[in-house]
This record gives C-alpha cells, sequence and structure tokens, in this order.
C-alpha cells in the first residue's frame, strides 16, 4: 500500500485529503497528515468572524473524528523539520521520523513582516492565524488606538475589526492608494471615501521607517519625518510563502520564494507535489483559496493516475468582505493585458464607481472593478469567465444592477459548465440538477450536497438565484428567503415577529433560525423590529451599522454630524439662534441642506450628548438623518405667502413630518408638500409628494432620487387631507412590510406585478381588504414615537457609550481640520 504524507493541515491541506480520500480508499493509499497549528485545518478566509464570538470550532473544516473516520492520521502541534529526498521520509521537530512514497507539501504562508527596526516590540502583531487573532483582542482591550500597516484587502479587513474593537484605528500604506492592485486611481479614491466612513483614518504614501517606542510600541516614524502615535500594530503587508522545507531539500525555489510546481503540481522532485499558497505555479504565487483547491484536486488526481486534468492558472478575482462596503475587482481590471475600451460610471456623491473592461471588438468582456455597489460582480465574472456575448448597450451590464432591474445577460443565459463555486468547482448544471432531481430543496441543502458556497462564501447570493430559477423552473413559487440563516421570507418573518411580538435579534434566531447569523439578516431584522416597534435603535446597537449606533452619520477624518429635526422647513428665529450659538460653541461647520434643514458638522463622538442636550432643551428633536426612515417633508410657502398658493402647503408638511418623524423603513423616505402645480417643493421627486389642487390635493408616490432618477406616479387625485393622510398611512405600512430591505419605493414599485395601478387597487380601492389592518399597525407604531436623543440625553448608561477612548473623555488627536470660507471642513490627508 502507498503512503501519501502531507505537510501542512490548513485550508488547502485539508481539502487534498478530502479529495484524495475520495479518490482512493485506506485498502489502497495510506494518508498521514502533519499540521504545525495545534489544532485541525480551520476556514482561515472567515477567520475575522472570530473576533464576534471567539469560538474556534464554528471555524473548523472538519473535527479530528472526521480524519479518524476517513482513516487518515492526524498529527495537530507537530511541524516537519526536515525532508530527506534520497531516503524518501520527513522529520518531525520531535525527532520522530517518517518514510513516504509521495509528499505532498502544503505549508501555505506566513505574514510578510517587512524589514522595519522596532517590528519586534509589544504591541505588534500580524494577521494569519487564531492565536494572532487571540493577542489582539487580549491586547487591544487596554488600547486606545491601533494602525494597519497596509491598505490591501487583508489590511483593510483587519481595519474594520479593530474598528469593532473600539479602537481609534488608522491604515497606513506605502502606495498613492488603497487596494493598489486590485484599483485605479478613481475606485481606490471611492473606497477611501467609504472606508473613511466606518471612522477609519487613511493615511496615503506613507514609507514606514521605523516603530518607536521603548519596549512596547509608542508611534510609527515615516520616511518625510511625520509621525503617528498608536498603541498597537497590526502588519498586512502581504504574505511570503512557507517554502523553508523546499529549501534545504533543494526543491527548485522561485526568485521571490515558492516552490517551483509544474501544470501537475510536482515539485522538481517527481514524488513530491507543492499546493496551495507556497506553490509558486508559472511564477504566480495565489493568495487565494479556490486555486488552492483547484490545486488540490489536481494533485490529488495525479496520484491516483489520472493525469488528464492540470492546473493552468486561475484569476485573481475577489471581492472584499466588510460590512457596508462592496468592492469586487474581476478578471483584467486594469485593461493592461490587451487593447480595450473601458466603460466607467461613478457617482460621488453616493460613493459608487464602476468600471469594465471590453475587448476592442466589444464581443467580450475583459475584466472590470466594482466600488460601492458589487451586487453585478457575481454575474460580470460567469459573463467573463464563459467569454459570453455582450448585450448590444454593454453599459448596462453595470448600469442596470441597481433597481431591480437585470444587467443584460441573465442566469437562464449561462451555460451549464459555467463555474458558479470555484472553491468548490460547483457548475450551474450541478446546482440546477440537486434542484430539479429534488436532492436539494433549499440553498442550505445545495450547500450540504454540492458544498457550493461553503468556500469563500462569494457565489451565495447566485447560488440562491439559481436555485429560484430552478424552483421556478419546475414550477414551484420561489420564495426568496432572507439568507441561509432564517428559511423564511422577509415579509414571512415581518408577520412572525409581529404576531409573535419578538422584540429581539436573538429571540428570533433562536426560535425561527439557524447559526449565528449574518450581514444580510441581521440589519433585515434591525429595520423589521425598528419598523414595528418603533423601539430605540440603541437597544439593537449590535445588529445596527455606526450610523445607526452612535444616532449620528460618521463623516470624512471620523466626526459625526448633528441633524436636528426642522419640519417643514419652517424655524423660529428663537430657534435659528440656539444652533447658531450651539454650532458656535461645539465649533461645527454649519450648512443649509436641500431638505430645508440645517446639518452641523464636525462633532466630536463625546459631544454629541452634550450638544443634543442644548437642542434638545431648545425644543429640537433627531433629525433621523443617521437612520433608514422619514428624513425631511420638504415644502414651498404656500398659500400662506405665495400669491400663487392654492393651500397651506407648510402646515401641512408639518403636520406629515411630525406625524411620520421616526419611522423605521426598509430605506429611507423623502417627501413633500406643494401649494400648487408649480411645483416648488419638487414633491414630484420624493417617496411621497403631495401637491394642491383647487379641489384638495394630489397624492403621488414612489419618486426617487439618487443613481436612477425616477419621478413619481399619481396615486389618487384631488382628496381632502385626511383622506390623503390615509392613503399615506396604507402606502407607506404595505412598502414596510413588502419590500426588500434596502430597497426604495421607486425599485419597488418596479418590481410590484401590476404596479402603480395595482399600487392603487391595495391603497385607494383596498382590494386585498387589508386598508383598515395597514392603517392600525401605522397608528400603533407612531404612537410609540419617542425621540431617541432625548432618551440617550437622559440615560447614564446609553450617554457612556458616546466616547472615543473608554474611561476618558478625550477627544480623538488623529482628528484634524483645515479651514475653508471662515468655517472648519476635514483636512485632507
Ligand atoms: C484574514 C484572512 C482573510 C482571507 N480572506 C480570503 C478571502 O476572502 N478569499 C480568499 O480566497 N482567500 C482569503 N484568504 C487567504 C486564504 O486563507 C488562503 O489562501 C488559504 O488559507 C491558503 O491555504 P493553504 O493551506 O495554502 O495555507 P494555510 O491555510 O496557511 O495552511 C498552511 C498550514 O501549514 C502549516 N505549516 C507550515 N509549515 C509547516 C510544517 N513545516 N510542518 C507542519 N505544518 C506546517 C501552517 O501552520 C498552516 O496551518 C484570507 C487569509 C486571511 C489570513
Ligand atoms: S408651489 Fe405654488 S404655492 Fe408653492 S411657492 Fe411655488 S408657486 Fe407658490
Amino acid at each position: 500500500m502507498r503512503h501519501i504524507v502531507v505537510i501542512g493541515n490548513g485550508m488547502v491541506g485539508y481539502k487534498f485529503c478530502e479529495k484524495l480520500r475520495k479518490l482512493a480508499d485506506p485498502t489502497q493509499v495510506a494518508i498521514t497528515v502533519f499540521g504545525e497549528e495545534c489544532r485541525p485545518a480551520y476556514d482561515r478566509v472567515h477567520l475575522s468572524e472570530y473576533f464576534s464570538d471567539q469560538n474556534a470550532d464554528k471555524l473548523t473544516l472538519a473535527p479530528a473524528r472526521w480524519y479518524e473516520e476517513q482513516n487518515i492520521q492526524l498529527h495537530t502541534g507537530e511541524l516537519i523539520a526536515w525532508i530527506d529526498r534520497r531516503n524518501k521520509t520527513v522529520e518531525t521537530h520531535r525527532g520522530k521520523t517518517l518514510s513516504y512514497d509521495q509528499l505532498v507539501i502544503a505549508t501555505g504562508s506566513s505574514a510578510f513582516v517587512p524589514p522595519i527596526p522596532g517590528t519586534d516590540k509589544r504591541g505588534v502583531f500580524v494577521y494569519r492565524t487564531i492565536e494572532d487573532l487571540e493577542a489582539i483582542i487580549a491586547y487591544g482591550k487596554k488600547m486606545r488606538s491601533a494602525a494597519v500597516l497596509g491598505g490591501g484587502l487583508l489590511g483593510l479587513e483587519a481595519a474594520k475589526a479593530m474598528v469593532d474593537m473600539g479602537l481609534e484605528t488608522h491604515v497606513v500604506e506605502f502606495a498613492s492608494r488603497l487596494m493598489p492592485r486590485q484599483l485605479d486611481e478613481v475606485g481606490a479614491r471611492t473606497l477611501q471615501t467609504r472606508i473613511e466612513e466606518l471612522g477609519i483614518q487613511v493615511h496615503l504614501n506613507k514609507n514606514t521607517q521605523a516603530i518607536s517606542g521603548n519596549g512596547k510600541l509608542d508611534a510609527l516614524r515615516f520616511a518625510d519625518e511625520s509621525n503617528l502615535p498608536v498603541d498597537m500594530l497590526v502588519i498586512s503587508a502581504g504574505i511570503r510563502p512557507r517554502d523553508e522545507l523546499g529549501r534545504s531539500a533543494r526543491l527548485d525555489i522561485g526568485p521571490r520564494g515558492g516552490i517551483v510546481v509544474n501544470d501537475a503540481m510536482q515539485t522538481s522532485d517527481p514524488a513530491i507535489y507543492a499546493i496551495g499558497e507556497v506553490a509558486l505555479h508559472q511564477d504566480i504565487i495565489y493568495g487565494l483559496v479556490a486555486p488552492g483547491y483547484d490545486m488540490a484536486e489536481v494533485a490529488a488526481r495525479h496520484l491516483v493516475g489520472d493525469i488528464e486534468k492540470n492546473f493552468s492558472g486561475d484569476d485573481m478575482s475577489t471581492k472584499l468582505k466588510l460590512m457596508g462596503v462592496d468592492v469586487a475587482s474581476f478578471g483584467d481590471a486594469f485593461g493592461a493585458k490587451s487593447e480595450h475600451n473601458a466603460i466607467v460610471f461613478e457617482d460621488k456623491a453616493k460613493g459608487v464607481y464602476k468600471r469594465i473592461n471590453i475587448s476592442a471588438d466589444g464581443k467580450r468582456l475583459l475584466g472590470g472593478m466594482l466600488v460601492g455597489d458589487a451586487e453585478a460582480y457575481n454575474m460580470l465574472l460567469q459573463t467573463m469567465q464563459n467569454g459570453m456575448a455582450l448585450p448590444p448597450n454593454p453599459e448596462d451590464l453595470i448600469l442596470g444592477s441597481r433597481g431591480g432591474e437585470t444587467s443584460g445577460a441573465g442566469l437562464d443565459s449561462l451555460p451549464d459548465e459555467a463555474q458558479i463555486c470555484s472553491c468548490e468547482a460547483v457548475t450551474k448544471g450541478m446546482i440546477c440538477e440537486a434542484v430539479l432531481t429534488g436532492e436539494a430543496q433549499s440553498v442550505k441543502e445545495i450547500k450540504a450536497c454540492t458544498k457550493a458556497g461553503t468556500g469563500c462564501g462569494g457565489c451565495m447570493p447566485m447560488v440562491s438565484d439559481l436555485f429560484d430559477l430552478a424552483q421556478a423552473k419546475m414550477g414551484k413559487r420561489v420564495r426568496k428567503t432572507l439568507c441561509e440563516h432564517f428559511n423564511y421570507t422577509r415579509q414571512e418573518l415581518l408577520d412572525i415577529i409581529q404576531v409573535k411580538e419578538i422584540k429581539s435579534y436573538d429571540t428570533l434566531l433562536n426560535e425561527y433560525g439557524t447559526g449565528d447569523g449574518c450581514e444580510v439578516c441581521k440589519p433585515a431584522v434591525a429595520s423589521i423590529l425598528a419598523s414595528l416597534w418603533n423601539e430605540l435603535v440603541t437597544q439593537q446597537d449590535t445588529i445596527q451599522d455606526t450610523n445607526d449606533r452612535f444616532l449620528a452619520n460618521i463623516q470624512r477624518g471620523g466626526t459625526y454630524s448633528v441633524v436636528p429635526r426642522i419640519p417643514g422647513g419652517e424655524i423660529t428665529p428663537d430657534k435659528l439662534i440656539v444652533i447658531g450659538q450651539v454650532a458656535k460653541k461645539y465649533d461645527l461647520y454649519t450648512k443649509i441642506t436641500g431638505g430645508q434643514r440645517i446639518d452641523l458638522f464636525g462633532a466630536h463622538l463625546h459631544q454629541l450628548p452634550d450638544i443634543w442636550e442644548e437642542l434638545i432643551a431648545a425644543g429640537f428633536e433627531s433629525g433621523h438623518a443617521y437612520g433608514k426612515s422619514l428624513r425631511t417633508v420638504k415644502s414651498c410657502v404656500g398659500s400662506a405667502w405665495c400669491r400663487y398658493g392654492l393651500h397651506d402647503s407648510v402646515s401641512f408638511a408639518i403636520e406629515v413630518e411630525d406625524r411620520y418623524k421616526g419611522l423605521r423603513s426598509p430605506h429611507k423616505l423623502k417627501g413633500a408638500v406643494s401649494g400648487c402645480a408649480r411645483e416648488c417643493a419638487e414633491a414630484q421627486s420624493k417617496d411621497f409628494g403631495i401637491i394642491a389642487t383647487d379641489k384638495g390635493w394630489n397624492l403621488y408616490v414612489c419618486g426617487n432620487g439618487g443613481i436612477k432618477p425616477q419621478h413619481a406616479l399619481l396615486l389618487a387625485q384631488d382628496v381632502d387631507k385626511e383622506t390623503c393622510i390615509k392613503y399615506i398611512d396604507r402606502f407607506l405600512m404595505f412598502y414596510i412590510k413588502t419590500a426588500e430591505t434596502l430597497t426604495r419605493t421607486a425599485p419597488w414599485l418596479n418590481k410590484l406585478e401590476g404596479g402603480i395601478d395595482y399600487l392603487r387597487d391595495v391603497v385607494v380601492n383596498d382590494c386585498l381588504g387589508i386598508g383598515e389592518q395597514l392603517e392600525q399597525e401605522m397608528q400603533r407604531t407612531l404612537a410609540v414615537y419617542r425621540c431617541e436623543w432625548k432618551e440617550v440625553v437622559n440615560n447614564p448608561e446609553l450617554r457612556a457609550k458616546f466616547t472615543h477612548f473608554i474611561n476618558s473623555e478625550a477627544t480623538d488627536p488623529a482628528v484634524q481640520f483645515d479651514e475653508m470660507r471662515g468655517q472648519k471642513v476635514p483636512a485632507k490627508w
């Protein structure tokens, strides 16, 4: 019987064991694995999840029991120190010797630590293993600030983890932009804005020369002679293949490291294979798991005599895994490899940048990058990988992805061989077949029987869409379940929460879900809870995003905005004076906004409760500028002052804004009231807009600005005020109950079968007989409204959350300002 020894029990080493055991049973091949780490292989791709629960078991790819069941000898905590090629043996660090017939080196890589003086000081960490994270967590608990060296994919992931630990966080990048390998200038600039919105301060063009401190790090020193004082440092400056065994065994090594392999994954010694991040194939080290899994498959097959499958290289398409920051790059992202035409879309206000590179003949997609909205990523990747013909207007591929419209080519047009999950090499055909044969009756079952989505997880949205597609083909009603943790649609969950009076995410997950939840279900449930119960969002702060957590929008440079409600845009001179006094006292930048109110920018986190205390004492309330909720109801001056005015638009706007203030919804809501058809309040661009007529009021709904502006449509004509409000109650509650999270009213209407006519039937003609119920639900929600900021100001426990530094009132020293037109603005980094 042959004996195959595997060195390294990381992600790829484990995958190799799994694949080889499928191809050869224990009577044919004995397998022994040595892993240096003290536990069986775990999911390094999702390592950052360890921060939230510190549960290593959840990351384990297969428990020790699995190796026993598979007749695989696993030695954890045991390092191979030497390979004796002549005698075909390996020696462990304990001096144990074992012979092999064939050897597989899967030793991965280690974090590259640049040769900067001081990296050995206390407070300097790398980000690669569970033990690294344990050390970071323990150290970070006592610290105020952290820097991450490296603004690449992993560096940004590490930086987000530092923010979540409550640390003031800096990213230091040598290059002139973030993610320089994946993004061009504009893409990187857009990403930087997004990253800064998370409260991370970005320092570009910084050549770190030394790490200073007496035994313990206290600052980074840069070549331009500037300093960055920080308490800890996480180095994420790239990877170095762990090729030391290959070097000492005199295998061929690349000039910049890595064990050289051929297309069969064999090293310069045909009895020794190398796979994963240690393998150098055609001068490339792949720092991603999917190519590693592919290599594992090729090596396993070759070892059982199947020489058909070769490793021919892989592309480096990647998607960043940061909640709230969509970034992806795929294929020839810079268009550097062949002649091409680039199609570019940029929306600076929204922080969205998309670029696709099209072949010179206009027929093929070569690659691209997406920042701020990466919804189209999987479909674009498939279009490129399968060489699919482009639609007549290829720009639709990036312009049509929001708002529920298809982006040119649909899933149905993908060939059966299209590889949906590259980590596990699962094709569209395999997924559809699992559904069509009844083997998989849910997305979770697709994962279990095909393994799709069990690697990096990036393909899950597409797996879920394919499940729906196959279900629809079988004539089954498609239920768009929220995510793998809840086998319910958003609407079903809303009904459950309402009927069972569930008030927290944890209760819902315990009683109706599985697992630990994810970035899809947590904010979606938070939004439902807020919409139904109108309770303080601060009670759900662990599942909210930063803006909701601190009841303020975080701005460039890491400060926050204060936006008091000014219903209908009407404000007394006394209140204006208070705003001026507060702005002066706390040195805030002031601006009159398009929503007819005054925003105050540049507040430090710990100042927020004091500022709000003064504003509330003067009669102001939260303006909810941070929430997915009602923003403003804009109004023109109306009949009170205007010669053309038919009715008092200001009074009506105030009444409506006061009615719906604090109402949480799937997305933000804006309203407006105009006093006549001249439409000075631009009501037809709002989610609900009211325009005075000589017989009453016209009600328009589902108008949106943003990336794809859309005019509102007439819902009801010449109605009186009470009827108008009744219809808005019904319309908003129907939208809240049926729209997917983060879908504004315009795309929601576009997807609604029957469109505005159906909506009118529901709201005005009450065709479903739910009109009264919708009104009552709205009434119940509105009745429990409380100003969130008032609650915080009066509650010492909630107030205490608004500090940069635990146990300290100190201002974040890294926040710097410049002056512009007599007011402060964030300093340029
Ligand atoms: C935080 C983080 C996030 C990531 N996110 C993504 C992502 O989103 N997408 C993606 O595709 N990839 C991602 N990656 C990269 C991915 O994890 C790696 O590509 C993958 O783990 C490589 O697997 P490997 O088995 O080659 O190496 P490793 O997983 O590093 O495993 C190698 C193992 O071998 C052991 N070893 C080394 N030398 C010896 C020896 N002499 N004797 C015994 N054992 C030894 C090591 O201790 C280690 O346990 C991420 C990595 C990190 C750290
Ligand atoms: S919309 Fe009509 S009423 Fe209102 S300000 Fe303009 S002209 Fe006057």
